[in-house]
């Protein structure tokens, strides 16, 4: 067995893991990254995030051609050539594995593929294709992530069964797709499949799609998707899936819906799991609580001092760009510097179109929390931006401290509110009031007036809105 040692070993290798691997090196440590795949990327680069947002810009550009006979400018009907897709996603994942890969050679960290298996609180053992490979560590950083979760009831043995791995590889444009699940890839994916021409059902077994996200938000996104979609069933559970020969027959069990139905495809995004039955965890004092989550204290150290664990394997949100920022906290911690992870805002954003984008606390959470808050919000259809591109569905809110203005959180639903949101974050990262975003000077006209727009929503200013404020302000 070959023997290397190494400072720091970093365990999975996706946004949270080379994110940490790659300050660990800029920081100085001498750093091992150990993952299966040729290059770093993991499950955002090769089988999620990335591929997912290339097939969304596709649909995108065909839902606008689509619409453009609205403004007299009619094109032919698109013509898809499906293995031209697959390679131009293809091309986007392997541009990026490989830039990623090529910077953390330029940082001189050692890149191990393959399977590690922890082998005590200091060491790992790393099987490559080339034998296995002993690697004594200082510290290790578990960046494991999650996989879709699995439930039997749903668990059918058929090439008609579609998880988002494979719903991302596009297989064909079934004529009727049945979505299992309304939450973030069932309305993504569901969205790249019936632009493209599936008639696309959705399951959501709760009252409502996105659970957890302010209903005015979702509200926008769903009058679209009920023009998109064929069917949207709502507190709804798919109670039996079973194989035929023109199809999957599904049996549903809910308000309004049908006894059954036949759909081409059944595609099941009912949430993800921790990947955290990592081989040799019990060789160590790593704790895993009851959600499968590992236990992690603020500078995501694990019950065995020299282990930290970051991103999904570590707790919600499960977001990529949580992962990164969490891997700065454990290597700042390792590097002995001060750090905590303790953002006051983690954006979120659904890619459909429009976008749903949300940060800090939500109007729920408020309610929830018997925060006192007020929501100044402006809607898109007075925003000049907005109707040049003919997109007035959407809506930018403030949440605000009632009494001081404070900017607590920010929900966005419209055409890029997910590139607004940012705005959002570093408002309510940097304690900034309604005053301070109706005084920053916005450009015009962009969708960005949203955010000074609705502050001046808040005093009952807002140039293109008449709505007096509810109590005088200063
Ligand atoms: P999700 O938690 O967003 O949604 C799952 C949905 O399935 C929920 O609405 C839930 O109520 C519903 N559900 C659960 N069991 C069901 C059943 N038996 N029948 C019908 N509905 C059922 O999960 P997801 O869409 O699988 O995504 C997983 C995670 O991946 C997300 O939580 C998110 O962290 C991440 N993700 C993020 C993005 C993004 O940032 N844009 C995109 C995709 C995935």
């Amino acid at each position: 067995m070959a023997r290397e040692s190494t400072r720091v070993a970093v365990l999975g290798a996706g946004p949270g893991g080379y994110a940490a691997a790659y300050y660990a090196a800029d920081l100085g440590m001498q750093v091992t990254l150990i993952d299966e795949e040729k290059n770093p990327g993991g499950v955002c680069l090769y089988r999620g995030c990335i591929p997912s947002k290339a097939l969304l810009h596709v649909a995108r550009v065909i839902d606008e051609a689509r619409h453009a006979v609205r403004w007299g400018v009619a094109f032919a009907e698109p013509a898809v050539d499906l293995d031209t897709l697959r390679a131009y996603k293809q091309g986007v994942v392997d541009k990026l594995t490989s830039g990623v890969g090529q910077v953390g050679r330029l940082r001189r960290v050692k890149y191990l593929q393959g399977r590690g298996t922890l082998t005590g609180p200091r060491s790992l053992a790393v099987a490559t294709s080339g034998g296995e490979t002993e690697l004594p560590f200082e510290h290790c950083v578990l960046a494991t992530g999650s996989h879709p979760t699995r439930i039997p009831a749903l668990s059918l043995d058929s090439a008609r069964m579609l998880d988002s791995t494979s719903a991302l590889e596009l297989p064909d444009v079934p004529t009727s797709l049945l979505v299992v699940g309304g939450g973030y890839i069932g309305l993504e994916l569901g969205t790249v499949y019936a632009t493209l021409g599936s008639a696309v059902s959705v399951v959501e077994m709760t009252p409502g799609l996105l659970p957890g996200v302010d209903r005015d938000l979702v509200n926008v996104l769903q009058k679209r998707l009920e023009k998109l979609f064929s069917r949207i069933m709502l507190n709804t559970k798919v109670v039996k899936l079973a194989e035929e020969a023109d199809g999957i027959r599904a049996g549903f069990e809910g308000e309004g819906a049908p006894k059954d139905g036949l759909f081409d495809r059944v595609l099941v995004a009912v949430g993800r799991r921790p990947n955290s039955k990592i081989p040799g965890l019990e060789t160590t004092r790593v704790r895993v609580d009851a959600k499968g989550f590992i236990e992690t204290d603020g500078q995501r150290r694990t019950a065995e001092p020299s282990i930290f664990a970051i991103g999904d394997v570590a707790g919600e949100p499960m977001l990529a760009h949580k992962a990164s920022h969490e891997a700065r906290v454990a290597i700042d911690a390792i590097a002995g510097r001060k750090a905590v992870f303790e953002p006051l805002a983690i954006p979120a954003v659904v890619f459909t179109e429009p976008e749903i984008a949300w940060c800090g606390l939500t109007e729920t959470q408020a309610a929830e929390r018997g925060v006192d808050v007020e929501s100044a919000k402006f809607p898109w259809g007075a925003l000049s931006r907005a109707i040049t591109v003919d997109r007035p569905e959407g809506l930018t809110k403030l949440v605000l401290d009632r009494r001081s203005g404070r900017v607590l959180g920010v929900g966005i639903a419209g055409s890029g509110a997910g590139e607004l949101i940012a705005e959002g974050v570093l408002a309510v990262e940097m304690g900034a009031t309604a005053e301070d975003m109706r005084l920053t000077i916005h450009p015009h006209p962009t969708l960005s007036e949203s955010l000074m727009e609705s502050a001046e929503v808040f005093f009952g200013q807002s140039t293109h809105v008449y709505k007096p404020a509810k109590g005088l302000r200063p």
